[in-house]
């Protein structure tokens, strides 16, 4: 790890137990059948990426091709265009970075990394002004003034959304003009991204990758460059049931763990409470109902109509943190034995509805639903992964060379949950910084080294299993006896192999080795915290204030400095 700001000292780290085995270096692919060059490859395109691709461009200069953007679908596949509720920022007179800070920390239960939480809350009004500045349209006051909304967990109105609930789509949709407008950017679609390349030394060189394309650079190859920016996102395709898209499979965080960098606090993942409930059974991305609705006045009920929660509860009630609503949901369910509960709009009126939240409303009468005169069914799904491949303030993992931003890093602002909409804020701090680090620290080229090590590759059928199975024992309940089963099934898994690459079994593998070790830390850690329940431990335990840190010698503990 480089070094931490003097602000944050780590505490002595304990190793806690071997590093879960699975004993993969990289995936079983084809060898490189060709290559390209580019000063920094980045690899992702949501808020994260493409927020990285043009502070890395505008920091290298104009010159064309220094930036690589490559992404595995299309260019908007990813979750930023999925947001609704929109972007945390202290904008309002009453408002401060200092009140917004002490709202994440809350919401981090002990496990923020402080001084990164201070970065994202004090440079976010500037980001989000200069996001606005490239084109972003977000919705206004009559006098001028962007709108603010409140979300769960947070103490004032600080939400900028657009379109209504359409925020990541115009966030998105910016930043997509501006990359495609930067000369020094070239933007390639259908790269699936493999695994990393490293120089002698065993700095970041470069990355292997699968292109559907055509003329010379289709298949597998390789990207040399002088600097990797993963931008992947999340993880949500470990549970079966999400409101990630598809391509949220942790391609990053298993690249980075073949590679051998640092990864933290990925026990930590926020179920979001209200996922539009579709039935029995159903799987893979499920559409989401933001809780900006119940910022707005609705509000949960089970199938008798009595609230799930109450001030005695939670002082916010409806709107207190994530953890907290998904737990008095999954309760209600559990002593009612049923499988979903109710958010009543209807009290906010049916232009407010249709205004304000369009989006719902359209996803909700797909459904079969009209939450103007109904109740809208609700269950929680796996939403947002907290932890990550560990960085510093500046983006930079473990691995020399390497930068991570987004959903799929660990900056430490959000500890053991993510407070609302502070998401989308930490892709446009972060990735800022790590423009900036390049422009100072560019490494030199060098000459990335033949991929070695043991290759790995499961049957694409792993993944529907691998789902149900993460669904049952790790998701938002968790204990001993759930977790070994669930342990005992991916070992399982992990005899499905293969010996015929291609992104489903590419997907497979990288899903198999982020389960692996998102279980073996929940199994670690004995308590409830955040996002983290363990029903064996159903208290939090001062032992546990810090972070659980896998890395090449084991996974240790690092006690935190929040408060
Ligand atoms: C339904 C929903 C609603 C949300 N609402 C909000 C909200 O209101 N406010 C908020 O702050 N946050 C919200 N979030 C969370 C937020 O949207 C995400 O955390 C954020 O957009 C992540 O941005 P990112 O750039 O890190 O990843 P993404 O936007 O997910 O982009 C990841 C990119 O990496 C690419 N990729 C993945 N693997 C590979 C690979 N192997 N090779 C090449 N490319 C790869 C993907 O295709 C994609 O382009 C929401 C999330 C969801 C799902």
């Amino acid at each position: 790890m480089q070094a931490r700001p003097a602000s944050n000292p780590v505490p002595d780290t304990v190793l806690v137990s071997s590093p879960p085995d699975t004993g993969r270096r990289r995936l079983l692919a084809p060898e490189p059948g060709w290559v390209t060059t580019a000063d920094v490859v980045v690899v992702g395109s949501g808020v994260a990426g493409l927020t990285a691709a043009l502070h890395a461009a505008t920091a290298l200069g104009p010159r064309r091709g220094s930036v690589l953007l490559v992404t595995k679908v299309l260019v908007d596949d990813g979750s930023t265009r999925w947001a609704q509720g929109g972007v945390a920022a202290a904008l309002a007179p009453d408002d401060s970075p200092e009140q917004h800070l002490r709202d994440t920390l809350e919401a981090g239960v002990g496990v923020c990394d402080p001084a990164a939480v201070r970065v994202l809350c004090s440079e976010g009004p500037a980001r989000l002004r200069e996001l606005a500045a490239l084109g972003a349209s977000f919705d206004r006051e009559r006098s001028g003034e962007l709108s603010l909304a409140r979300e769960g967990g947070h103490s004032r109105d600080r939400i900028v959304h657009a379109g209504g609930d359409a925020t990541g789509a115009e966030v998105q949709r910016a930043l997509v003009a501006a990359v495609r407008a930067h000369p020094a950017i070239r933007l390639v679609e259908h790269a699936l991204v493999l695994d990393l390349l490293r120089s002698t030394d065993g700095a970041a060189a470069g990355v292997t990758l699968h292109v559907l394309g055509a003329g010379t650079q289709d298949g597998v190859g390789a990207v040399h460059a002088r600097a990797v920016v993963l931008a992947t996102g999340g993880m949500g395709q470990i549970f079966s049931s999400t409101t990630n898209p598809p391509v949220a499979t942790g391609d990053g965080i298993a690249l980075a763990l073949r590679a051998g960098a640092d990864v933290a606090d990925l026990e930590f993942v926020q179920f979001h409470p209200t996922a539009l409930y579709l039935g029995p059974g159903s799987s893979g991305q499920q559409p989401l109902i933001s809780e900006a609705m119940r910022g707005e006045g609705a509000f949960l009920v089970d199938a008798a109509g009595r609230r799930v929660l109450t001030p005695d509860l939670h002082p916010l009630a409806d709107l207190a943190p994530r953890d907290v609503v998904s737990k008095a949901i999954y309760e209600r369910l559990r002593e009612r034995d049923e499988d979903h509960v109710f958010l009543d709009a209807r009290s906010l009126g049916q232009s407010h509805i249709l205004n304000r939240f369009p989006n719902i409303v359209g996803r909700c009468r797909a459904a079969g639903i009209d939450p103007v005169t109904q109740l809208i069914p609700v269950a929680p799904a796996a939403h947002y992964a907290s932890g990550g491949v560990r960085t510093d303030l500046h983006g930079r993992t473990s691995v020399p060379g390497l930068y991570a931003c987004g959903e799929v890093a660990c900056t430490g602002v959000h500890g053991a949950n993510r407070l609302a909409s502070n998401s989308l804020l930490e892709g446009l701090v972060f990735s800022a910084r790590i423009g900036r680090d390049l422009e100072q620290a560019l490494p030199p080229p060098a000459e990335p080294e033949r991929p070695a090590g043991p290759a790995a590759l499961l049957h694409p059928s792993v993944r529907e299993e691998l789902g149900r199975v993460m669904s049952l024992g790790a998701g938002v309940v968790r204990s001993k006896s759930s977790l070994a089963a669930t342990a005992d099934a991916l070992d399982g898994l992990a005899e499905r192999t293969s010996d015929a690459p291609g992104p489903a079994a590419w997907e497979a593998t990288g899903l198999h080795t982020v389960a692996t070790a998102m279980v073996a830390v929940a199994t670690r850690r004995e308590e409830t915290r955040g996002a983290h329940w363990r029903e064996d431990h159903p208290d939090a335990s001062p032992a546990w204030r810090g972070s659980l840190v896998t890395t090449t010698a084991g996974i240790t503990f690092e006690p935190s400095g929040a408060p």
